[in-house]
């Protein structure tokens, strides 16, 4: 039978009462978009996919102009994740070794393995000019889903089911991707976190939900069927990063005349590449020495 794949998307939801708050996203084409741009390897692209929806799930709950970065610093292969979202559904992310991979354990991609033992941050930036809110935690799993909720609960003191997935496919593409943080607000019962807690480990993983061809609502529907969810939000998301050619002429200006020569003397002209998002700039020897006369006036 043929399935649609469900578009990428964010949903924000209550239930019980509104004394549950409910998100879910797919991200199949943010997850794969990240792979194809670092060209990662599966245990690498399952990280990375992981800690973008996180990214994302957490972002929806800010305020517009807020930014959100989360980093993990482990000591498995991959060395380290880092992402940055906002409120409108743009996330970028970078792993730093994209070739790290590990031996299937237990039917699955060993994420935890891959990520290691470490120390995560979650840094929320207002304003440029404000200083940034910052919260260091060690790595509990490294499987990501469950060091977002002990964020979440240390950091922001609210208690919450995370499950994040992605599937790799046996030719490195990812065909599924998606998540969902439930939370219980400050009037919750405890039975009804109880109850939440019974439903979402009943549920299949999620990337499974997603692979199944059930769009970002559909999840919430299933794994709230019996708490009478009200969907309150819809918003597309995107892989979008904020580097651009005008950034990379910036640095060329405030490298300064003798540090471009050097540079040009090497290669002959000037390459850059973005980590977040892959992209290669080049720019030539006249444009470089163009730059420079410009800016010294
Ligand atoms: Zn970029």
């Amino acid at each position: 039978m043929y399935r649609s794949t469900p578009a990428d998307v964010l949903v924000k939801a209550t239930a019980a009462n509104n004394t549950i708050r409910a998100l879910a996203v797919v991200t199949t084409g943010v997850a794969e978009e990240a792979r194809d741009r670092h060209q990662t390897a599966p245990t690498a692209t399952a990280a990375l996919g992981r800690v973008m929806t996180a990214g994302l799930l957490i972002g929806s709950m800010m305020k517009e102009e807020e930014q959100l970065s989360i980093q993990f610093m482990g000591s498995g292969p991959l060395q380290g994740v880092v992402i940055d979202a906002n409120a409108k559904g743009e996330v970028r992310g970078f792993v730093y070794q994209p070739r790290a991979h590990l031996p299937i354990k237990n039917g699955k991609l060993d994420v935890g393995g891959v990520v290691g033992k470490g120390t995560m941050a979650v840094v929320r930036r207002q304003h440029w000019d404000k200083e940034p809110y910052r919260s260091v935690l060690p790595i509990v799993s490294g499987e990501i889903g469950q060091d977002i909720a002990n964020y979440l609960l240390t950091s922001e003191q609210i208690p919450s089911a995370v499950s994040l997935g992605v599937f790799v496919q046996p030719d490195e593409v990812v065909s599924a991707a998606g998540g969902f943080i439930i939370q219980a607000m400050p009037d919750a019962e405890d039975a009804t976190l109880a109850r939440i807690e019974e439903a979402v480990a009943q549920t299949r993983p999620v990337s499974q939900m997603v692979r199944d061809g059930l769009a970002a609502w559909d999840i919430l529907r299933q794994v709230l069927a019996n708490f009478s969810p009200t969907l309150l939000d819809e918003t597309p998301v995107r892989f979008v990063c904020r580097c651009s050619r005008e950034r990379v002429q910036g640095i060329i200006v405030a490298l300064g005349a003798e540090e471009v020569e050097r540079l040009l003397e090497q290669e002959g002209r000037i390459s850059a590449a973005c980590e977040f998002c892959a992209e290669q700039y080049t720019i030539g020897s006249e444009e470089a020495r163009a730059l420079v006369a410009e800016a010294q006036g």
